[in-house]
């Protein structure tokens, strides 16, 4: 049972199977904590099992036999000077029935069940009794699958040997927080002695967590501290209202059909303010769905038009950035201002156009997908960048809109639907500032959300026609299909077909993800119009788009989706004066995740109670799409059950900077390993 030398093949996928892990570095391997801790530094007898106790026992094996029926198994009978137990194995190796002779001696360690023959312990670890017993608690480290914990324990013992773990704190401050020394608290989360508290270990209360958290916290603040001094360090030039006329500014207001609401004139103000500092600004612009971002963004547009230079919106997504362009570019017009639409999908000729346009200053707006980042696109003098659901885009994408593109650091606006609660925000967020719009254009009816079940489905077709008869849309968005986007996209198509079966006499169109830009925006075109009455659609309608007269949606097997994306759906509709109705469709049984889902989406349509819900539903790192944003997120600190510990982190993070830079930036450094370039994102 030796292992072989492992081949280059194998080492190679060890190490991709440690790097799915985040652990490239020694210093990665130091900061793997355990999860659990195994006692294997005593013995105990089998007079003491009980089932779900984990034991490790010596002794001898009585009898063994492999069994057939009802299945395949080897079971030994094994005793010590207390009692017998049974092992029982379910797959196992030749070597292993040559192992469970009658007569021989074995250590064995495992959990306790009760079996039909009595005790038992299924697949236990089997050593020789001459081994000796470790001497501290064995560390059960996160893993994954196919990778050992041996393997991974030799890694950290070797990075343990090999790393500098003098501490990044000066004495004074580690004794006034009442803190362990960082080697003292590795060495116990590593290899606790047995007379340590496990159960504080687990639950990471105990002080060698505390001391690991703190000083996870103490490096996020620090690093955002240093990305805001960084940002305030850099020039930007002051973009100031005309003092000789009216401001453009001035002039859409009085052109738009609308009055700003309270909260709209205040966000606009607090961009405004931004843009009148010589330094960059970097501002999210939190409003719910259909809370009228798009005119603050315009009228944040025409500020840095005002001053000569041209304003960029960039979204996600084709439909989205259209849904953009579709609003600004008339307003832009109407002011005599030349509005400029950049996509992948352009023809070369209209391309090499807009990119002209955009290079000699001619394009003033400028509305776009991510090509507006993409080399060759080279602005005149850009002024104001305006990201819409930043976080959608991938991380690559999101490092070079804080480095070089959109021509070095201009002004930046980022504007995001999905409400990210405060405490939050001011946690991950630190170097942003935020403005948020919480109040809804007057005039809105509130959605009506009903949860049916799927077996209904006949009525909630019925109640389609009922819509349309009154004047109004429909959306009918398909289900998430996780596992494959052909199958998903099949069953856009049917719905269609069978929608279009059931309510003869209507218009009913598809739109899916799959389609060319231009038959995307066809659809969307006629749906607008009114032409199409009811709209089969895959969750590509998800954010942005803005059709007022649809008054109903439905969402086939809702309890598929996220809340954050149920609430951005239902937001579609809801969004003129008709009385809207949201029809969550589902299919029972529901899980009880599922069950609190559309709990919450029934009793409440205000995006930062959804998003608060959502948090407690799935924890920081998954609601933030830590994974794929690229955020750097806290491992082993807890946003708010440690939030004293983030006052104290904040207030040390200040007076290091100030008064022991070199220490900060040692601590900056064991902690973020050159990974805090993602904070600006
Ligand atoms: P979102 O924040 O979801 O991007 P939009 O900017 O698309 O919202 O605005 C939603 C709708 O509300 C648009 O039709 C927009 O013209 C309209 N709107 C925005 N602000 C106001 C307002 N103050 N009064 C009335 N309607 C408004
Ligand atoms: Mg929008």
């Amino acid at each position: 049972m030796r292992s072989k030398p492992s081949s280059p093949s194998k080492r190679r996928s060890a190490t991709t199977l440690l790097e799915r892990l985040g652990l490239s570095t020694p210093l990665d391997f130091v900061l793997h904590f355990p999860i659990r801790y195994e006692d294997q530094t005593s013995l105990q007898t089998i007079s003491v099992a009980t089932p779900g106790r984990h034991l490790q026992i010596e002794g001898e094996v009585v009898s063994s036999e492999v069994i057939y029926r009802p299945r395949k198994y080897l079971t030994a009978q094994f005793r010590d000077n207390t009692g017998t137990i049974q092992l029982r194995w379910l797959n196992f190796y030749p070597s292993q029935i040559q192992q469970m002779q009658a007569g021989k001696r074995w250590r064995v360690r495992g959990e306790i069940r009760a079996g039909y023959q009595g005790l038992e312990m299924v697949h236990p670890k089997v050593s020789s009794p001459s081994q000796p017993l470790p001497t501290s608690l064995t560390p059960v480290y996160p893993s994954t699958e196919g990778l050992a914990q041996r393997a991974i324990r030799q890694h950290i013992e070797t990075a343990l040997q090999t790393v500098d773990l003098s501490d990044t704190l000066p004495p004074a401050v580690v004794q006034a927080y009442g803190l362990l020394s960082f080697e003292q608290a590795v060495d116990i989360l590593h290899r606790p002695k047995p007379g340590d508290d496990l159960v504080c270990l687990e639950d990471r209360t105990h002080p060698a967590w505390l001391r690991v958290k703190f000083d996870e916290l103490l490096a996020q603040q620090l690093s955002l501290a240093y990305a805001r001094e960084q940002r305030r360090e850099r020039r930007a030039e002051p973009l100031l209202p005309p003092t000789d006329r009216i401001s453009l500014a001035d002039k859409l207001l009085a052109h738009l059909p609308f009055q700003l609401t309270g909260a709209q004139q205040r966000v606009v103000a607090e961009i405004h303010a931004d843009l009148a500092q010589s330094y960059p600004m970097h501002r999210l612009l939190q409003g719910d769905v259909g809370s009228g971002k798009t005119v603050v963004a315009a009228l944040a547009a025409m500020r840095a038009i005002d001053n000569g230079k041209q304003a960029a919106v960039m979204a996600p997504t084709e439909i989205l950035a259209e849904q953009h362009f579709l609003k600004l570019e008339p307003w832009a017009r109407a002011l005599g201002l030349r509005c400029v639409w950049l996509s992948a999908g352009l023809r070369a000729p209209v391309k090499r156009k807009a990119l002209a346009e955009i290079a000699c200053g001619q394009a003033q707006l400028v509305v776009g997908t991510q090509a507006l980042i993409q080399s060759g696109v080279e602005f005149h003098d850009l002024g104001l960048a305006i990201v819409d659901e930043q976080h959608r885009f991938g991380v690559s994408q999101r490092l070079s809109l804080g480095g070089k593109a959109l021509g070095g650091l201009p002004h930046q606006l980022t504007m995001s639907a999905t409400p990210i609660p405060r405490s939050l925000a001011m946690t991950f967020f630190g170097d942003l500032d935020v403005s948020v719009i919480d109040e809804r254009p007057p005039g809105r009816l509130p959605v009506k959300t009903k949860l049916v079940s799927a077996s209904r489905r006949t009525q909630v077709i019925e109640g389609l026609r009922d819509s349309v008869n009154k004047g109004g849309q429909v959306y009918w968005v398909c289900p998430l299909v996780e596992e494959s986007e052909a199958l998903q996209l099949q069953t856009a198509v049917d719905t269609h077909e069978m929608l279009r079966q059931a309510l003869p006499g209507l218009t009913v169109g598809l739109v899916h993800g799959r389609m060319s830009a231009a038959d995307k925006t066809e659809v969307m075109q006629r749906f607008k119009t009114g032409e199409i009455s009811v709209l089969v659609a895959t969750t590509v309608i998800e954010v942005g788009v803005d059709v007022p007269n649809a008054s109903q949606m439905v969402i086939e097997h809702a309890e598929r989706f996220g809340l954050a994306q149920l609430h951005q759906l239902r937001g579609r509709v809801g969004r003129g004066t008709r009385e809207s109705v949201c029809v969550l469709m589902y299919e029972p049984p529901l899980s009880a995740e599922a069950k609190y889902r559309l709990k919450a989406m029934y009793e409440t349509d205000d995006g930062f109670e959804i998003a608060r819900r959502d948090l407690q539903l799935r924890g920081p790192g998954e609601f933030l799409g830590a994974r794929q944003s690229g955020l750097s997120l806290l491992r082993f600190a807890d946003f708010e059950a440690d939030a004293h510990w983030v006052t104290r982190a904040k207030e040390l993070a200040q007076r290091l900077r100030q008064e022991y830079p070199d220490i900060a930036r040692r601590h900056i450094n064991r902690w973020m390993q050159g990974r805090e370039a993602y904070l600006n994102g």
